[in-house]
């Protein structure tokens, strides 16, 4: 029975892969040892002392490592991992390995293929997308197979858990405070709006509200910025929409031009994207609708067209489900080939913990 270290499995992204292995029933026929970063000794989920994560020489016991704990993590253990000689797969979630030679960018329904040639090359890092390339790329498989996408833009509306758990409860703190500071002039209809928007507006700003994570007040507004500031004015996130999307499809030599603004916004969970392509030649639309439909059993197109848009195309709707909406689909005024959808995915399944359960059970050959 392989042995299968678990790094990171109560964060966001862990907690999710926990229940999807549950669900799945993957913990049958595997040999599971959970380690962490922070509580060595205490119970795990499975009822057993955690063991400590920095431990190199308990880490090399294991043929799988599967870590949700984050890049500052990966990049202190596991250069010495591999330096002691040790010759198991890691399975990652954090972007710190993605852009190393030895690894694949793994998102297995769209790039199988790569992951099976890296196998057979002896590859052992399978590191998960950034979730929303990973969830771009599960909406509109069908245009990139195609080899449809000249150019394309990705305006984001991420959510608040994308960020991590302890960003999660600041969000929620937040709406307590400013639906607390609100709720009396709200509830009164005889109340003034302007007084109630005054009220909120200077809650927003008086220094009251936790911002400790996210830096800034997130409820009741947004964070047109998401990690770290790189060259050319973009944020990181932004950066790695272009060299991910190419890294997964394998088309790094000849890329696919992708570019936009990545924007935190109050969703708790799931990520949003806005997305516009120029496509190589005009097509009809019902052909782009087939092509998008028919690429994978989680992609769901949506009828362009007010009801099923509120009802299916928001995070409300999508949040704990794997199924891709893909919606708001048309040609914009722009040209014939220029198209416009929106699309919605629960970043914490296909946008994180999904590709790397999946890549877990290829290595476990059951998949
Ligand atoms: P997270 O929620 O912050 O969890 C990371 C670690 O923080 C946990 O494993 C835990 O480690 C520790 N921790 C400290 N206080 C905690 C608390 N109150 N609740 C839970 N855990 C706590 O991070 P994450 O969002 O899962 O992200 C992990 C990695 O996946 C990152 O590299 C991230 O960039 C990547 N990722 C995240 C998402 C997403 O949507 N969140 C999507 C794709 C990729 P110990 O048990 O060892 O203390």
């Amino acid at each position: 029975m392989k042995k299968v270290g678990f790094i990171g499995w109560r964060g966001m992204v862990g907690s999710v892969l926990m229940e999807r292995m549950r669900q799945e029933n993957d913990f049958d026929g595997l040999d599971a040892v959970f380690f962490t970063t922070s509580q060595v000794g205490q119970a795990g989920p499975d009822e057993q002392p955690l063991r400590d994560a920095k431990d190199v020489t308990a880490l090399m016991e294991m043929d799988i490592l599967v870590s949700c704990q984050g890049g500052d993590y990966t990049k202190a253990i596991h250069p010495g991992l591999r330096a002691a000689g040790w010759q198991g797969y890691w399975v990652d979630a954090a972007s710190a390995l993605r852009m190393s030679e030895d690894s694949i960018v793994v998102l297995d329904p769209v790039n199988r293929k790569l992951i099976d040639q890296g196998l057979e090359k002896g590859i052992k890092d399978f590191i998960g997308g950034n979730c929303t390339v990973s969830l771009m790329l599960m909406g509109l498989q069908g245009l990139f197979d195609a080899g449809l996408v000249e150019w394309m833009t990705a305006m984001t509306y991420q959510s608040a858990s994308g960020a991590g758990a302890k960003n999660m409860k600041e969000l929620v703190m937040q709406m307590a405070d400013v639906g607390s500071a609100g709720r009396e002039l709200a509830a009164d209809p005889a109340s003034e709006v302007l007084e109630l928007d005054r009220l909120i507006s200077a809650k927003l700003n008086d220094g009251s509200l936790p911002i400790d994570q996210f830096g800034a007040p997130l409820a009741a507004s947004l964070i047109p910025w998401i990690d770290s500031a790189l060259d050319c004015g973009r944020t990181r996130e932004e950066w790695k929409g272009m060299v991910e999307t190419n890294r997964i499809l394998g088309t790094e030599a000849d890329p696919i031009r992708v570019d936009g603004q990545c924007v935190r916004v109050g969703a708790m969970r799931c990520h949003s994207q806005a997305l516009t392509l120029k496509l190589k030649k005009d097509l009809p639309l019902a052909e782009i609708e087939r092509l998008i439909a028919d690429a994978n059993e989680w992609v769901r197109l949506v009828p362009n067209r007010k009801e099923e848009t509120l009802a299916q195309l928001t995070p409300a709707a999508v949040s704990g489900h794997l199924h891709v909406p893909v919606g708001r689909l048309r040609k914009t005024v722009i040209g014939p080939e220029y198209i416009t959808c929106f699309t919605v995915g629960d970043q914490l399944l296909w946008g994180a913990a999904e590709p790397v359960r999946r890549m877990l059970m290829i290595l476990l050959g059951r998949l």
